[in-house]
């Protein structure tokens, strides 16, 4: 490796990799450094992710409008992404359910959101309409979602990969970058290989996308970086709908109405524990299958390297979606993954910005959900902060 290049991506998750595509079609001599021993092999986010590829009816302007934004326009340049380069992916849609008087008034704050967010073709459907979609699920009312969907999220991360190398982007893996600091106009990186030899490179911008160790790259390079991040761990179950009629999943997304909790950053509203159907097998054009996966549910925790836990039991996700969802049993789940998410202390929304004191490193921080659906989005605003720092 040359010990001068023009950019350096420090993470290969499918934030990293869309960043890295996104460059490499203006750019030459980008690195992306990836302390996992290969692209899509570890435990980072984008691999232990629901796959949901989200409307953007969530955000709110006040204290979301970044994730608004890159959300809506993610959603659209991801469909067209995964349609052009084979990925499996499908435009299932989605119905928040209310299942009494409370959440249907609640349903009314996420449609006027959606209009806010121009989020196409959102409507409320009545308790019978929803019967008709999906015959298992009970609820008074929904929102009819139709853009959002699922996509297999480590074939999506994997031809990122195939497409930024196709375009000379080198990729490092099983390299660990240890030291970033200013060296004259330039950024000098310590990086550390697997067997423990270390080496240098001076490189013209930073892009910091670590997931969830994103803060200990802000700070490793500027002490006084202010974000941090206080990752939750996401476990989910999964059960198959052709165990019983009563189980079968017809192919939409369901979700609850979000519930009120009070955050340090005032009143919010959860996503809450959902159902989403799984694919048949990563083929092209893609299928769905029988599986499907219930969650995330939301843990704090206390030790970000400790990744794994004790697996929350069966029941308390049966609970969780009983009201909308009453056939369910303990005994039909079995337990499917559980991922870390990058969310930030104080504040709900993503970070997407150069660095106070050095506008050549530029923070991705707090890139939870729905940062798979905004991937492509991301990726062009961070080629548009390198553009208006080059003017
Ligand atoms: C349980 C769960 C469910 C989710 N569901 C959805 C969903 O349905 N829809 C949606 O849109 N989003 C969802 N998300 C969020 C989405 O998965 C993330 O926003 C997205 O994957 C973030 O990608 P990333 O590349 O930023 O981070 P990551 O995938 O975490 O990648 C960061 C990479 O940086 C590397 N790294 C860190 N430090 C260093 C270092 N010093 N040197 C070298 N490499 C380093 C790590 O090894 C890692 O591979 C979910 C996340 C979780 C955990």
């Amino acid at each position: 490796m040359s010990n001068e290049i023009s950019i350096a991506i420090v993470g290969g998750g499918v934030v990293g990799c869309a960043v890295a595509w996104e460059l490499s079609r203006h750019y030459d001599g980008i690195f992306v450094f990836e302390k996992n021993p290969g692209i899509t092999q570890g435990e980072n986010q984008s691999s232990r992710n629901s796959g949901v590829i989200h409307s953007g009816i969530y955000y709110d302007q006040k204290t979301r409008p970044l994730k608004a934004e890159l959300c809506v326009k993610g959603n659209r340049f991801l469909y067209d992404f995964c349609d052009r380069h084979e990925v499996p992916a499908l435009k299932t849609g989605k119905l928040m359910v209310a299942t009494n008087g409370y959440e249907d008034n609640v349903l009314d704050i996420y449609l006027e959101r959606a209009r806010q967010n121009r989020v196409p073709g959102v409507k409320k459907i009545s308790g019978a309409k929803v019967k008709k979609l999906e015959p298992n699920v009970k609820a008074i009312s929904a929102l009819f979602v139709p853009t959002a969907g699922i996509v297999e999220p480590t074939t999506l991360t994997y031809r990122l990969y195939t497409l930024a190398s196709g375009e000379g982007v080198q990729f490092m893996t099983a390299t660990e970058v240890t030291g970033i600091e200013p060296e004259d106009d330039l950024l000098r990186l310590t990086i550390r290989y697997r067997d423990g030899h270390e080496d240098q490179v001076r490189t013209g911008v930073v892009i910091n996308s670590g997931g969830v160790d994103a803060d200990l790259l802000a700070r490793l390079f500027n002490p006084d970086s202010p974000f941090e991040l206080d990752p939750v761990r996401g476990e989910s179950y999964k059960f198959y709908g052709h165990k019983r009629p009563e189980l079968e999943v017809r192919g939409m997304n369901i979700y609850p109405t979000p519930q009120s909790v009070v955050t340090p950053y005032g009143q919010h509203f959860t996503v809450g524990v959902h159902l989403t159907p799984a694919f048949e097998d990563i083929s092209f054009p893609p299928s769905l299958g029988t599986t499907v996966t219930i969650g995330p549910k939301l843990i704090p925790v206390e030790d970000r390297q400790a990744r794994a836990g004790k697996p929350v039991e069966a029941n308390v996700f049966s609970e969780k979606i009983r009201s909308f969802f009453p056939d369910i049993k303990d005994e039909d789940l079995i337990w499917h993954q559980a991922g870390l998410q990058a969310r930030l202390k104080d504040n709900p929304d993503f970070i997407i910005e150069a660095d106070a004191d050095n506008p050549h490193f530029i923070n991705l921080l707090g890139i939870d959900s729905p940062g798979l659906t905004a991937c492509l989005s991301i990726a062009r605003r961070v080629k548009e902060i390198i553009v208006t720092s080059n003017e």
